[in-house]
């Protein structure tokens, strides 16, 4: 009985269908048709307007009853002149994407493939919806490295939230402060694969994320503007206002709002050092220079110079090149140039474009690459907070830096401490549980290179962690010990 039902099922596909149907009744699609046409096999759709938009170029939408042995032609229209991204992903389950390219033909833009399945999945960009974000949050929830709360609701009432990414075992205290933004424009979905990729490598046993959360609170909130990422809108020049227009206050959306609050609370007891908002460029503002690159307001001074210090070590932990520009001064109230403005003492802030085609090194920008790129400005961001060397404000540039081996140890552990100039030293070391085990105040040591070694023998195996105070010039130098016997 068993077989004569597979067997049927397994002729059910066989039979031919030449109706095409649209579906638009899931979360974050995005469509119209205008019109089927059986005989040609060409479906012809329009991107709709969501809650303010005024630009109709994103889409979003499943198709069933398509013929896998003739070729098939999906016709976008728009009528807006902003550009469009020419190229679009398919799927078939929505778990693996295919990129598509297209062409523009007046007000519309034109796909043409033979698909293996009679359903695919049709999209401006690689979808990232509000269920995904949630999908996130449950699986780090027994991440003992991450917190996931609610910094806001949105005006439908669904939660914002916020990521808060450290080591729970290091004091908060002397902590730098780093947050990261995704989606302020919803349109520009890929931008929040760049972030879950950010995410995921903080949360890891990478020694750079590891040394991250020692030395730092990252903040991340990958979805501002979760209503029109849930009803499938552009986001981009929303009205009554765009979500990254709207950073001067008093601030029209509930989350740019309550983010902005929160952010100012945080920098009250931690150096806000960076800030990042996650972007797509369309193809239309972007060049063959600048096809991922970052937007900032600093066209010299100290600020400036950061940044380029963080984009060296961007190429060099990626092996590509990470652009810059300036700010469009018309493009005011935005995240980043509220962050500049109101966190003095900041290294820098930026708005991080990720392209929409091609990576600076030609590579076809792909759902992996956006991650991939997360986790190099990851490993750039462990980097650049670990050498603590920014010069900012009226702080001295200062170098103090710590080696300590071996490390892995099993009794005595030696740390060579490098001061530019004389400074008093002292030496915590403490468990996983934050209990101080032993503390030694070496007095001013001169500048130099200095070794001093630490007899932990009567210690347990395990992990345990130092910090090294080199007085008010210096950030805290902590780190982690592992002891085995
Ligand atoms: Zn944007």
């Amino acid at each position: 009985m068993k077989q004569i039902i597979v067997f049927i099922l397994m002729l059910f596909p066989l039979i031919a269908f030449t109706q095409i149907t649209v579906d638009t009744s899931f979360e974050g699609a995005n469509a119209r048709v205008l019109s089927v046409d059986n005989t040609n096999n060409v479906l012809k759709v329009e991107s709709v307007l969501k809650r303010g938009d005024t630009r109709n170029i994103v889409f979003y939408f499943r198709i069933s009853g398509i013929d896998s042995t003739r070729t098939f032609k999906i016709r976008v229209q728009f009528s807006q002149s902003y550009y469009p991204p020419v190229n679009a992903v398919y799927s078939y389950d929505r778990i693996t994407w295919y990129r598509i390219l297209g062409t523009i033909s007046g007000n519309y833009k034109e796909y043409s493939g033979k698909f293996n399945r009679r359903t695919i999945y049709f999209s401006h960009g690689y979808p990232y919806v509000y269920s995904d974000l949630i999908a996130l949050q449950n699986r780090l929830a027994a991440n003992p490295f991450v917190n996931v709360s609610n910094v806001s609701y949105s005006e439908s009432g669904r939660a914002v939230k916020l990521f808060r990414i450290t080591n729970p075992s290091v004091s908060d205290s002397g902590k730098s402060l780093v947050w990261v933004l995704g989606r302020n424009h919803v349109m520009e979905s890929n931008s929040n694969y760049v972030v879950e990729g950010l995410i995921d490598y903080l949360v890891s046993s990478d020694a750079g994320a590891e040394t991250l959360r020692n030395q730092a609170i990252v903040y991340l909130v990958p979805m501002m503007d979760v209503d029109m990422v849930f009803v499938g809108g552009s986001g981009k020049d929303q009205l009554p206002v765009d979500f990254n227009r709207d950073w001067d206050s008093p601030s029209y959306w509930n989350a740019v709002r309550d983010v902005k609050t929160r952010m100012l609370q945080t920098a009250a007891s931690n150096r806000m050092r960076i800030f990042i908002d996650s972007h797509n460029p369309f193809p239309g503002e972007t060049d063959t220079t600048g096809r991922l690159f970052f937007y900032s307001m600093q066209s010299s001074g100290v600020k400036f110079q950061n940044l380029n210090k963080f984009r060296t070590m961007l190429f060099n932990a990626g092996g590509y090149y990470w652009g810059r520009k300036l700010l469009y001064p018309t493009s005011g109230q935005s995240s980043s140039k509220w962050a500049d403005s109101v966190f003095t003492n900041i290294d820098f802030s930026a708005s991080l474009e990720t392209g929409w085609i091609q990576r600076t090194d030609n590579a076809l920008w792909s759902l992996p690459l956006y991650k991939l790129n997360g986790k190099v400005l990851g490993k750039g961001i462990s980097e650049y907070i670990n050498q603590s060397t920014s010069i900012n404000g009226n702080e001295m540039p200062v170098r103090f830096s710590v080696d300590v081996f071996p490390n892995p140890f099993n009794g005595i552990v030696k740390f060579r401490i490098s001061l530019e100039k004389i400074s008093v030293v002292k030496i915590k070391i403490y468990d996983v549980l934050g209990n101080n085990l032993a503390a030694v105040d070496f007095g001013k040591i001169s500048a130099g290179s200095h070794d001093f070694t630490f007899d932990a023998s009567s210690f347990s195996s395990g992990i345990y962690f130092y910090e090294i105070n080199a007085g008010n010039n210096y950030p805290l130098n902590k780190g982690k010990l592992v002891l085995v016997k």
